[in-house]
């Protein structure tokens, strides 16, 4: 079957479903996608923050199955460790492990970096480039090479790294809805002058399925209802696209950073009582995962404390399970430990418990994220797990450019692309 025809059916499947779900008309969202053929290629990729694969399956989003079907898709895209928002978008754009490119958790400590602590609600700190230096993204290699980028929210967009940044970002703002958030890009997108070329590169960003999982649990009314915004505004995305006689010339690479884990409220682990013997201790990192700074605590007594705790396994930073990568970085905490799944640890008593809860074992079923690749150049695939660190190469490969060193195998551009490419670049590994 030709990509062609692969992407009409998915159109016009898609352009069904759509009238369904907004009664909609066909003017709205013709069948036939607007004639393009020789457009400039624009490569999308959508993060959509914590979407666990199998929600691809419960109903609530008939624009995913459709591309689906008509695109690849991974039984999982397995997180980079830990399993956490920042260090797996930044993998996703570097095709680097967080120690690698330097973001290795949503919180971190360093050394170099003087008082600043680093936390995604501190835009002080999520925006000084310190934090930022080691890392290379996708947007920074392509604009060294010619490509434009605009980025409706990414970590790292919001900072010059290496002296670059897209073309166009924002400020995150978590309040924006997806909807709005679609409605931004088309806008960039659409914006194209003689002194304002048509982007190359474009990321989009969904935040609700992430926190309904949070606040809720993974299997609440709430997170079906989530998945269902977040399906509306990619039909509306799609929609735009085609008005504008971008969509036969699109990819999109829509990648889920983890998946999510119901955590009882009675299953969580008391860090501070575990510390209560070592006063210089102090636990950096809590959660599913945790990380302690040892002060001048003696390690191997504050390990066989730790082992006591049945729902723990702790390791000095060095001794971690190869297949979590080497967690040799200095804003790594001197002991990780890893709750079971289901577990979490806290340093305080929490009045409110989170039901919903990542940062588990990175291979664990519940930790699989949502990948689905579309567009004229992607062949129908089904594809197995796939570490997350493959979807680097395959944007490059889409975009044209030569990729930055990186940690990828070259997986899904062998498998996915309808002619495989030859560029995988430089790899450390
Ligand atoms: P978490 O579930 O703690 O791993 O992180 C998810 C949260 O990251 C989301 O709810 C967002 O509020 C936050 N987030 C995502 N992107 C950004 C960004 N660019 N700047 C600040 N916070 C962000
Ligand atoms: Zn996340
Ligand atoms: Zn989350």
């Amino acid at each position: 079957m030709s990509s062609r025809s692969a992407v009409a059916r998915a159109c016009r499947a898609l352009t069904g479903l759509a009238l369904v779900w907004a009664g909609l008309v066909l003017s709205v969202w013709p069948a036939a996608a607007a004639p393009n053929s020789g457009g400039k290629p624009l490569t999308i990729l959508i993060g959509l923050d914590g979407f666990r694969v199998d929600y691809l399956t419960r109903g609530h989003s008939p624009t995913l199955e459709a591309l689906a079907k008509a695109g690849g898709v991974a039984q999982g895209l397995t997180p980079v460790f830990p399993s956490v928002t920042f260090p797996n978008h930044v993998s996703l754009v570097t095709g680097r492990r967080p120690a690698g490119h330097g973001i290795v958790n949503n919180t971190m400590w360093d050394p170099r970096i003087g008082d600043q602590v680093f936390r995604l609600r501190d835009r002080q700190a999520v925006t000084n480039p310190a934090w930022w230096a080691e890392s290379e993204p996708i947007w920074v290699t392509a604009a060294r090479q010619g490509r434009v980028s605009s980025t409706l929210f990414w970590p790292g967009s919001e900072v010059k790294i290496r002296g670059l940044q897209p073309r166009d970002w924002l400020p995150y703002r978590h309040d924006m809805s997806s909807m709005e958030r679609v409605d931004h890009l088309l806008g960039w997108l659409t914006d194209i002058r003689p002194d304002r070329p048509q982007a190359d590169f474009a990321t989009l960003y969904f935040s609700e399925v992430d926190s309904e999982g949070h606040a809720h649990g993974p299997d609440s009314p709430a997170v079906h209802q989530a998945i269902a915004r977040v399906d509306a505004a990619i039909a509306r995305l799609i929609q735009g696209l085609e008005r504008a006689g971008l969509w036969s010339s699109t990819h999109l690479v829509i990648a889920a950073d983890h998946g999510m884990s119901y955590v009882p409220a009675d299953q969580q682990i008391d860090g501070r009582g575990l510390l209560r013997p070592f006063p210089a201790a102090r636990w950096q990192w809590t959660g599913p995962v945790s990380g302690l700074a040892l002060g001048d605590e003696d390690k191997a007594a504050v390990l066989a404390a730790l082992g006591k705790s049945p729902h723990l396994d702790c390791w000095p930073k060095a001794l971690v399970p190869r297949r979590f990568g080497d967690l040799n970085h200095p804003r790594v905490p001197d002991i990780i430990c890893l709750a079971r799944t289901g577990w979490s640890l806290s340093d305080q008593l929490l009045s409110f418990p989170i039901p919903g809860q990542h940062g588990f074992d990175p291979d664990h079923s519940d930790m699989q994220g949502l990948l689905i690749v579309h567009g004229p150049r992607i062949r129908p695939t089904q594809l197995g797990r796939v570490s997350n660190l493959e979807v680097y190469p395959l944007l490059c490969v889409l975009l044209g450019i030569r990729p930055a060193a990186n940690e990828s195998k070259g997986i899904l551009v062998d498998q996915l692309l309808q002619r495989p490419g030859s560029v995988v670049g430089s790899r450390r590994r």
